[in-house]
Protein backbone atom coordinates (compact mmCIF):
# COMPACT_ATOMS: atom_id res chain seq x y z
CA UNK A 1 0.00 0.00 0.00
CA UNK A 2 0.80 3.61 -0.48
CA UNK A 3 -0.66 6.88 0.76
CA UNK A 4 -0.38 9.93 -0.51
CA UNK A 5 -0.86 12.40 2.08
CA UNK A 6 -1.16 16.02 2.25
CA UNK A 7 -2.76 16.89 -1.33
CA UNK A 8 -6.15 18.82 -2.26
CA UNK A 9 -7.49 16.14 -4.10
CA UNK A 10 -9.92 16.65 -7.05
CA UNK A 11 -12.90 14.27 -6.18
CA UNK A 12 -16.60 15.08 -7.63
CA UNK A 13 -16.08 18.39 -8.44
CA UNK A 14 -14.31 19.89 -5.95
CA UNK A 15 -10.65 20.15 -3.89
CA UNK A 16 -10.65 18.23 -0.77
CA UNK A 17 -7.80 17.65 1.39
CA UNK A 18 -8.30 13.69 1.63
CA UNK A 19 -5.12 11.44 1.46
CA UNK A 20 -5.10 8.67 -0.86
CA UNK A 21 -4.60 4.92 -0.04
CA UNK A 22 -3.50 2.94 -3.14
CA UNK A 23 -3.57 -0.44 -3.13
CA UNK A 24 -1.42 -2.05 -5.96
CA UNK A 25 -2.48 -0.52 -8.93
CA UNK A 26 -5.73 0.68 -7.66
CA UNK A 27 -6.83 3.61 -5.88
CA UNK A 28 -8.03 2.03 -2.62
CA UNK A 29 -9.73 5.17 -0.70
CA UNK A 30 -9.77 8.26 -0.67
CA UNK A 31 -9.11 9.12 3.35
CA UNK A 32 -9.04 12.01 6.16
CA UNK A 33 -6.06 13.57 6.46
CA UNK A 34 -3.60 11.04 8.48
CA UNK A 35 -5.81 8.11 9.10
CA UNK A 36 -4.33 5.93 6.42
CA UNK A 37 -3.08 2.82 6.67
CA UNK A 38 0.11 3.11 9.22
CA UNK A 39 2.03 0.47 7.58
CA UNK A 40 2.04 2.10 4.07
CA UNK A 41 4.71 3.35 2.04
CA UNK A 42 4.19 7.52 2.61
CA UNK A 43 4.35 9.83 -0.13
CA UNK A 44 4.38 13.75 0.57
CA UNK A 45 2.04 15.80 -1.02
CA UNK A 46 1.73 18.57 1.18
CA UNK A 47 1.22 21.90 -1.10
CA UNK A 48 0.10 19.82 -4.25
CA UNK A 49 -2.99 19.01 -6.05
CA UNK A 50 -4.23 15.98 -7.32
CA UNK A 51 -6.06 15.04 -10.07
CA UNK A 52 -7.03 12.29 -12.18
CA UNK A 53 -3.97 11.33 -15.22
CA UNK A 54 -4.52 13.42 -17.94
CA UNK A 55 -5.87 11.17 -21.42
CA UNK A 56 -4.54 12.03 -24.55
CA UNK A 57 -6.35 10.47 -27.52
CA UNK A 58 -4.22 12.43 -30.13
CA UNK A 59 -0.60 11.71 -29.87
CA UNK A 60 1.84 11.35 -32.73
CA UNK A 61 4.02 8.89 -31.66
CA UNK A 62 6.48 8.09 -34.80
CA UNK A 63 7.03 4.77 -34.09
CA UNK A 64 7.39 2.63 -36.53
CA UNK A 65 8.72 4.23 -39.46
CA UNK A 66 9.57 8.07 -38.15
CA UNK A 67 11.98 7.24 -35.51
CA UNK A 68 14.02 9.63 -36.46
CA UNK A 69 11.90 12.06 -35.28
CA UNK A 70 10.52 10.41 -31.96
CA UNK A 71 9.47 7.33 -30.69
CA UNK A 72 7.89 4.86 -27.84
CA UNK A 73 9.80 5.27 -25.74
CA UNK A 74 10.78 9.25 -25.81
CA UNK A 75 7.27 9.85 -26.68
CA UNK A 76 5.83 8.60 -23.65
CA UNK A 77 8.71 9.67 -21.41
CA UNK A 78 7.68 13.50 -22.42
CA UNK A 79 3.88 12.23 -21.69
CA UNK A 80 4.47 11.50 -18.11
CA UNK A 81 6.37 14.14 -17.70
CA UNK A 82 3.14 16.17 -18.74
CA UNK A 83 0.93 14.35 -16.41
CA UNK A 84 -0.12 12.24 -19.06
CA UNK A 85 -1.09 8.72 -18.49
CA UNK A 86 -3.23 7.24 -21.25
CA UNK A 87 -2.14 8.35 -24.48
CA UNK A 88 -4.19 6.95 -28.21
CA UNK A 89 -1.27 6.77 -30.67
CA UNK A 90 -2.35 7.87 -34.20
CA UNK A 91 -2.19 5.90 -37.82
CA UNK A 92 0.42 7.76 -39.63
CA UNK A 93 2.99 5.10 -39.48
CA UNK A 94 5.16 3.74 -41.88
CA UNK A 95 3.29 0.89 -42.47
CA UNK A 96 0.81 3.12 -41.47
CA UNK A 97 -2.09 1.29 -39.37
CA UNK A 98 -4.85 -0.24 -41.61
CA UNK A 99 -4.90 -4.38 -41.34
CA UNK A 100 -5.62 -5.87 -38.47
CA UNK A 101 -1.79 -7.09 -38.78
CA UNK A 102 -0.15 -4.07 -38.90
CA UNK A 103 -2.66 -3.10 -35.23
CA UNK A 104 -1.09 -6.26 -33.95
CA UNK A 105 2.56 -5.03 -34.83
CA UNK A 106 1.92 -1.52 -33.42
CA UNK A 107 0.40 -2.90 -30.05
CA UNK A 108 3.37 -5.17 -29.48
CA UNK A 109 5.72 -1.77 -29.78
CA UNK A 110 3.83 -0.09 -27.08
CA UNK A 111 3.86 -3.25 -24.77
CA UNK A 112 7.49 -3.37 -24.91
CA UNK A 113 8.37 0.33 -24.59
CA UNK A 114 5.68 2.34 -23.44
CA UNK A 115 5.92 4.02 -19.96
CA UNK A 116 1.97 5.33 -19.56
CA UNK A 117 -1.16 3.14 -20.77
CA UNK A 118 -2.51 3.69 -24.36
CA UNK A 119 -4.68 2.78 -27.58
CA UNK A 120 -3.99 2.82 -30.92
CA UNK A 121 -6.28 5.03 -33.38
CA UNK A 122 -5.97 2.53 -37.07
CA UNK A 123 -6.74 4.53 -40.34
CA UNK A 124 -10.50 3.65 -41.22
CA UNK A 125 -9.05 3.03 -44.69
CA UNK A 126 -9.83 -0.41 -45.54
CA UNK A 127 -13.52 -0.82 -44.93
CA UNK A 128 -12.79 -4.53 -44.71
CA UNK A 129 -10.56 -4.24 -41.93
CA UNK A 130 -12.83 -1.84 -39.78
CA UNK A 131 -14.88 -4.89 -37.68
CA UNK A 132 -11.48 -7.20 -37.16
CA UNK A 133 -10.22 -3.91 -35.99
CA UNK A 134 -12.45 -3.36 -33.30
CA UNK A 135 -12.47 -6.93 -31.89
CA UNK A 136 -8.56 -5.84 -30.94
CA UNK A 137 -9.76 -3.50 -28.53
CA UNK A 138 -9.55 -0.10 -29.91
CA UNK A 139 -11.74 2.68 -28.55
CA UNK A 140 -11.57 4.74 -32.15
CA UNK A 141 -10.73 4.20 -35.79
CA UNK A 142 -9.12 8.13 -37.53
CA UNK A 143 -9.65 9.25 -40.69
CA UNK A 144 -7.45 12.10 -42.15
CA UNK A 145 -9.54 13.92 -44.60
CA UNK A 146 -6.05 15.63 -45.87
CA UNK A 147 -3.47 14.54 -48.46
CA UNK A 148 -0.75 16.51 -48.65
CA UNK A 149 0.63 18.35 -51.73
CA UNK A 150 4.94 19.16 -51.80
CA UNK A 151 5.87 16.57 -49.33
CA UNK A 152 5.03 13.27 -48.13
CA UNK A 153 4.87 13.69 -44.38
CA UNK A 154 2.21 14.06 -42.22
CA UNK A 155 -0.25 12.70 -44.26
CA UNK A 156 0.66 10.62 -46.58
CA UNK A 157 -2.08 9.43 -49.69
CA UNK A 158 -2.23 6.22 -48.40
CA UNK A 159 -4.74 7.00 -45.66
CA UNK A 160 -6.15 10.20 -46.92
CA UNK A 161 -10.03 9.65 -47.25
CA UNK A 162 -12.03 12.58 -48.72
CA UNK A 163 -14.44 11.23 -51.48
CA UNK A 164 -17.83 11.29 -49.77
CA UNK A 165 -18.64 7.65 -51.07
CA UNK A 166 -15.46 6.54 -49.54
CA UNK A 167 -16.09 8.10 -45.91
CA UNK A 168 -20.08 7.27 -45.92
CA UNK A 169 -19.04 3.72 -46.20
CA UNK A 170 -16.40 3.86 -43.78
CA UNK A 171 -18.81 5.78 -41.02
CA UNK A 172 -21.52 3.08 -41.66
CA UNK A 173 -19.30 0.15 -40.77
CA UNK A 174 -17.90 2.15 -37.82
CA UNK A 175 -21.36 2.62 -36.52
CA UNK A 176 -21.64 -1.19 -36.33
CA UNK A 177 -18.52 -1.71 -34.04
CA UNK A 178 -19.47 0.77 -31.31
CA UNK A 179 -16.08 3.01 -31.72
CA UNK A 180 -15.65 6.54 -32.67
CA UNK A 181 -14.44 7.83 -35.83
CA UNK A 182 -11.90 10.79 -35.44
CA UNK A 183 -11.72 13.07 -38.07
CA UNK A 184 -9.12 15.42 -39.39
CA UNK A 185 -11.95 18.36 -41.27
CA UNK A 186 -10.45 19.31 -44.34
CA UNK A 187 -11.51 20.34 -47.93
CA UNK A 188 -9.11 19.40 -50.24
CA UNK A 189 -10.61 20.31 -53.16
CA UNK A 190 -10.56 24.17 -51.85
CA UNK A 191 -7.06 24.02 -50.72
CA UNK A 192 -5.94 22.79 -53.91
CA UNK A 193 -7.52 26.15 -55.47
CA UNK A 194 -6.20 28.70 -52.99
CA UNK A 195 -2.48 27.14 -51.99
CA UNK A 196 -2.33 27.29 -56.38
CA UNK A 197 -3.30 30.92 -55.88
CA UNK A 198 -0.16 31.78 -53.93
CA UNK A 199 2.11 29.41 -55.93
CA UNK A 200 1.30 31.27 -58.58
CA UNK A 201 2.50 34.38 -56.69
CA UNK A 202 5.84 32.32 -56.04
CA UNK A 203 4.37 32.83 -52.05
CA UNK A 204 5.35 29.84 -50.03
CA UNK A 205 5.90 30.96 -47.03
CA UNK A 206 5.29 30.20 -43.93
CA UNK A 207 2.00 33.15 -43.64
CA UNK A 208 0.49 32.17 -47.00
CA UNK A 209 0.45 28.34 -46.00
CA UNK A 210 -1.02 29.55 -42.37
CA UNK A 211 -3.56 31.76 -44.42
CA UNK A 212 -4.29 29.42 -46.92
CA UNK A 213 -5.53 26.95 -44.53
CA UNK A 214 -7.60 29.59 -42.22
CA UNK A 215 -9.07 30.92 -45.94
CA UNK A 216 -12.40 32.29 -45.92
CA UNK A 217 -12.78 32.59 -42.66
CA UNK A 218 -12.17 28.64 -41.93
CA UNK A 219 -13.94 27.20 -44.95
CA UNK A 220 -11.71 24.49 -45.34
CA UNK A 221 -12.29 23.41 -41.89
CA UNK A 222 -16.22 24.12 -41.55
CA UNK A 223 -17.03 22.80 -45.18
CA UNK A 224 -15.40 19.76 -44.03
CA UNK A 225 -17.30 19.60 -40.73
CA UNK A 226 -20.63 20.38 -41.36
CA UNK A 227 -20.31 17.40 -44.16
CA UNK A 228 -19.39 15.13 -41.55
CA UNK A 229 -21.96 15.97 -38.73
CA UNK A 230 -24.35 15.34 -41.84
CA UNK A 231 -23.02 11.34 -42.24
CA UNK A 232 -22.76 11.07 -38.65
CA UNK A 233 -26.67 11.70 -38.25
CA UNK A 234 -27.23 9.47 -41.55
CA UNK A 235 -25.04 6.39 -40.79
CA UNK A 236 -25.29 6.60 -36.67
CA UNK A 237 -21.77 6.71 -36.42
CA UNK A 238 -20.00 8.43 -33.55
CA UNK A 239 -17.99 10.60 -34.42
CA UNK A 240 -14.93 12.83 -32.96
CA UNK A 241 -14.03 16.29 -34.84
CA UNK A 242 -10.25 16.71 -34.36
CA UNK A 243 -8.47 20.32 -34.20
CA UNK A 244 -11.92 22.46 -33.96
CA UNK A 245 -10.67 26.17 -34.32
CA UNK A 246 -13.15 27.91 -35.79
CA UNK A 247 -16.53 29.94 -34.63
CA UNK A 248 -18.61 28.08 -37.23
CA UNK A 249 -17.33 24.54 -35.84
CA UNK A 250 -18.37 25.64 -32.93
CA UNK A 251 -21.55 26.42 -33.35
CA UNK A 252 -22.14 23.24 -35.34
CA UNK A 253 -20.97 21.25 -32.48
CA UNK A 254 -23.20 22.88 -30.28
CA UNK A 255 -26.67 22.51 -32.84
CA UNK A 256 -25.53 18.94 -33.47
CA UNK A 257 -25.41 18.09 -30.12
CA UNK A 258 -28.64 20.06 -29.28
CA UNK A 259 -30.15 17.78 -32.02
CA UNK A 260 -28.82 14.83 -30.55
CA UNK A 261 -26.12 13.60 -32.88
CA UNK A 262 -23.51 11.75 -31.19
CA UNK A 263 -20.49 13.94 -31.93
CA UNK A 264 -17.58 15.28 -29.59
CA UNK A 265 -14.95 17.60 -30.44
CA UNK A 266 -10.94 18.51 -29.37
CA UNK A 267 -9.12 21.77 -29.14
CA UNK A 268 -5.24 21.58 -29.65
CA UNK A 269 -2.50 22.97 -27.68
CA UNK A 270 -1.37 25.41 -30.92
CA UNK A 271 -4.78 26.70 -31.57
CA UNK A 272 -4.64 28.06 -27.58
CA UNK A 273 -1.13 28.84 -26.83
CA UNK A 274 0.49 29.20 -30.70
CA UNK A 275 -1.49 29.93 -33.57
CA UNK A 276 -0.94 33.74 -33.89
CA UNK A 277 -0.08 35.56 -36.81
CA UNK A 278 3.04 36.82 -35.24
CA UNK A 279 3.77 33.50 -34.07
CA UNK A 280 4.16 32.46 -37.58
CA UNK A 281 6.26 35.97 -38.18
CA UNK A 282 8.84 34.82 -35.17
CA UNK A 283 9.05 30.86 -35.78
CA UNK A 284 7.85 29.88 -38.99
CA UNK A 285 7.09 26.62 -39.77
CA UNK A 286 8.15 25.48 -36.42
CA UNK A 287 4.79 26.91 -34.81
CA UNK A 288 2.63 25.64 -37.89
CA UNK A 289 0.32 23.00 -36.89
CA UNK A 290 -2.36 25.87 -38.27
CA UNK A 291 -2.89 29.71 -38.43
CA UNK A 292 -5.50 30.42 -35.92
CA UNK A 293 -7.01 33.92 -36.30
CA UNK A 294 -7.61 35.94 -32.76
CA UNK A 295 -11.25 35.73 -32.76
CA UNK A 296 -11.61 31.90 -33.67
CA UNK A 297 -9.27 31.48 -30.62
CA UNK A 298 -11.49 32.88 -28.71
CA UNK A 299 -14.60 31.21 -29.70
CA UNK A 300 -12.59 28.11 -28.61
CA UNK A 301 -11.51 28.98 -25.43
CA UNK A 302 -15.30 30.30 -24.96
CA UNK A 303 -16.49 26.76 -26.14
CA UNK A 304 -13.93 25.47 -24.09
CA UNK A 305 -15.39 26.45 -20.90
CA UNK A 306 -19.00 26.24 -21.93
CA UNK A 307 -18.31 22.19 -22.91
CA UNK A 308 -19.47 22.56 -26.26
CA UNK A 309 -15.85 21.17 -26.99
CA UNK A 310 -15.29 18.06 -24.91
CA UNK A 311 -11.79 17.65 -24.29
CA UNK A 312 -8.18 19.18 -24.83
CA UNK A 313 -5.66 17.07 -26.48
CA UNK A 314 -2.66 17.61 -27.48
CA UNK A 315 -2.05 16.32 -31.05
CA UNK A 316 1.51 16.09 -29.95
CA UNK A 317 3.67 16.27 -33.38
CA UNK A 318 7.17 16.31 -33.20
CA UNK A 319 8.89 16.84 -36.28
CA UNK A 320 13.39 17.49 -36.15
CA UNK A 321 14.66 20.93 -37.47
CA UNK A 322 15.20 20.65 -40.30
CA UNK A 323 11.99 19.11 -41.20
CA UNK A 324 10.83 22.21 -39.60
CA UNK A 325 13.86 25.33 -41.04
CA UNK A 326 13.14 24.19 -44.19
CA UNK A 327 9.45 26.26 -44.07
CA UNK A 328 11.20 29.48 -44.45
CA UNK A 329 11.76 29.14 -47.92
CA UNK A 330 8.86 26.64 -48.60
CA UNK A 331 6.35 26.18 -46.11
CA UNK A 332 4.62 23.46 -48.10
CA UNK A 333 7.96 20.97 -48.13
CA UNK A 334 8.06 21.70 -43.76
CA UNK A 335 6.07 18.58 -41.98
CA UNK A 336 3.08 19.96 -40.24
CA UNK A 337 2.77 19.60 -36.39
CA UNK A 338 4.06 20.55 -33.22
CA UNK A 339 4.68 18.40 -30.37
CA UNK A 340 3.11 19.29 -27.15
CA UNK A 341 2.98 16.54 -24.76
CA UNK A 342 4.73 17.89 -22.24
CA UNK A 343 4.11 21.15 -21.70
CA UNK A 344 0.16 20.87 -22.63
CA UNK A 345 -0.76 20.75 -18.92
CA UNK A 346 1.19 23.44 -17.67
CA UNK A 347 0.17 25.72 -20.04
CA UNK A 348 -3.20 25.16 -19.00
CA UNK A 349 -2.52 25.93 -15.30
CA UNK A 350 -0.94 28.79 -16.69
CA UNK A 351 -3.88 29.64 -18.44
CA UNK A 352 -5.86 29.19 -15.68
CA UNK A 353 -4.18 32.02 -13.52
CA UNK A 354 -5.11 34.43 -16.24
CA UNK A 355 -8.53 33.46 -15.88
CA UNK A 356 -8.88 31.86 -19.38
CA UNK A 357 -10.89 28.39 -18.26
CA UNK A 358 -12.17 27.47 -14.79
CA UNK A 359 -10.42 24.59 -12.81
CA UNK A 360 -13.11 21.82 -13.11
CA UNK A 361 -13.79 22.48 -16.81
CA UNK A 362 -9.47 22.02 -17.08
CA UNK A 363 -9.45 18.83 -15.12
CA UNK A 364 -12.46 17.24 -17.48
CA UNK A 365 -10.63 18.84 -20.39
CA UNK A 366 -7.63 16.91 -20.56
CA UNK A 367 -8.93 14.07 -18.39
CA UNK A 368 -12.87 13.34 -17.55
CA UNK A 369 -14.14 13.85 -20.64
CA UNK A 370 -11.85 11.64 -22.75
CA UNK A 371 -11.77 8.97 -20.49
CA UNK A 372 -15.43 8.88 -20.57
CA UNK A 373 -15.87 9.76 -24.44
CA UNK A 374 -13.87 6.78 -25.24
CA UNK A 375 -14.70 4.76 -23.00
CA UNK A 376 -11.90 4.23 -20.82
CA UNK A 377 -13.76 2.80 -17.24
CA UNK A 378 -11.00 2.85 -15.05
CA UNK A 379 -9.63 6.27 -15.24
CA UNK A 380 -10.58 10.05 -15.93
CA UNK A 381 -11.35 10.58 -11.66
CA UNK A 382 -10.21 9.47 -8.70
CA UNK A 383 -12.90 7.53 -7.11
CA UNK A 384 -11.77 4.76 -5.36
CA UNK A 385 -11.93 1.43 -7.02
CA UNK A 386 -9.72 3.31 -10.54
CA UNK A 387 -6.56 2.75 -11.31
CA UNK A 388 -4.23 5.17 -9.61
CA UNK A 389 -3.20 7.10 -12.46
CA UNK A 390 -2.61 10.35 -10.95
CA UNK A 391 -0.87 13.94 -11.77
CA UNK A 392 0.24 15.77 -8.61
CA UNK A 393 0.29 19.36 -9.50
CA UNK A 394 2.64 22.53 -8.17
CA UNK A 395 -0.24 24.98 -9.50
CA UNK A 396 1.88 27.88 -8.11
CA UNK A 397 5.29 27.23 -8.87
CA UNK A 398 6.92 29.21 -11.69
CA UNK A 399 9.14 28.28 -14.30
CA UNK A 400 10.49 28.67 -18.04
CA UNK A 401 10.26 26.47 -20.38
CA UNK A 402 13.61 25.41 -22.58
CA UNK A 403 14.78 23.47 -25.30
CA UNK A 404 16.98 21.45 -22.61
CA UNK A 405 13.98 20.37 -20.64
CA UNK A 406 12.56 18.68 -23.83
CA UNK A 407 12.19 15.09 -23.73
CA UNK A 408 10.59 13.86 -27.31
CA UNK A 409 13.76 13.49 -29.40
CA UNK A 410 13.83 16.48 -31.41
CA UNK A 411 14.96 18.42 -28.66
CA UNK A 412 12.94 21.39 -29.41
CA UNK A 413 9.61 23.03 -27.93
CA UNK A 414 7.84 26.05 -29.45
CA UNK A 415 7.60 27.39 -26.28
CA UNK A 416 11.07 27.88 -25.55
CA UNK A 417 11.42 30.38 -23.28
CA UNK A 418 7.96 31.35 -22.41
CA UNK A 419 7.80 31.28 -18.38
CA UNK A 420 4.72 29.78 -17.31
CA UNK A 421 2.98 29.31 -13.43
CA UNK A 422 1.75 25.69 -13.14
CA UNK A 423 4.09 22.56 -13.27
CA UNK A 424 3.45 18.61 -12.92
CA UNK A 425 5.68 17.10 -9.39
CA UNK A 426 4.49 13.59 -9.65
CA UNK A 427 2.54 11.23 -12.35
CA UNK A 428 1.40 7.76 -11.20
CA UNK A 429 0.66 5.17 -13.79
CA UNK A 430 -1.61 2.63 -12.21
CA UNK A 431 0.31 3.45 -8.70
CA UNK A 432 3.87 3.31 -10.19
CA UNK A 433 6.03 6.53 -10.12
CA UNK A 434 6.36 7.38 -14.01
CA UNK A 435 7.76 10.65 -13.12
CA UNK A 436 8.91 12.58 -10.06
CA UNK A 437 10.32 15.49 -9.43
CA UNK A 438 12.14 16.56 -12.81
CA UNK A 439 13.15 12.56 -13.75
CA UNK A 440 11.52 10.15 -15.64
CA UNK A 441 10.89 7.51 -13.54
CA UNK A 442 9.16 5.07 -15.59
CA UNK A 443 10.08 1.66 -17.06
CA UNK A 444 9.55 1.38 -20.93
CA UNK A 445 7.21 -1.96 -20.73
CA UNK A 446 5.48 -0.69 -18.14
CA UNK A 447 1.94 0.92 -20.11
CA UNK A 448 -0.74 -1.38 -20.64
CA UNK A 449 -3.25 -1.58 -23.34
CA UNK A 450 -6.70 0.12 -21.74
CA UNK A 451 -9.55 -1.04 -23.90
CA UNK A 452 -13.20 0.37 -23.68
CA UNK A 453 -15.12 -0.92 -21.52
CA UNK A 454 -12.65 -1.90 -18.89
ZN1 LIG B 1 -2.71 14.98 -35.46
Amino acid sequence: MRVIEGADVWIDGDLRRLDIVIDGEVIHGLVAPGTGPADAEKVDASGLVAIPGAVDVHVHTREPGYTHKEDLITCTRAAAAGGYTTIFGMPNLDPPTMTVGDLDDVLALYDAKSIVDFNHNPAAKLVGEIPGLAERGIAAYKIYMVVDTGRSYPHPSAIGVHDHGDLYEAMRAIAETGCRLMVHPHDQRIMDVVEQEYWAKGDRSPQAYGKTLAVDDGIIWDTATALLIRMAEATGCPLHIVHVQTTRQVEMLADARARGIDVTGEVNHWALFLGKMSDIDEQGSYVLSYYVPDHHREAVWEAMELGIVDMLSSDHAPHTREEKEIGWEDAWAAHTGTPGIQYQLPLMIDAWHDGMISFDRLVDLVSTAPAEVFGLERKGSLTPGNDADIALLDLDREWTITNDSVLSKIGWTPYDGRTVKGAVVRTLVRGTDVWVDGEVTGQPGHGALVKPGV
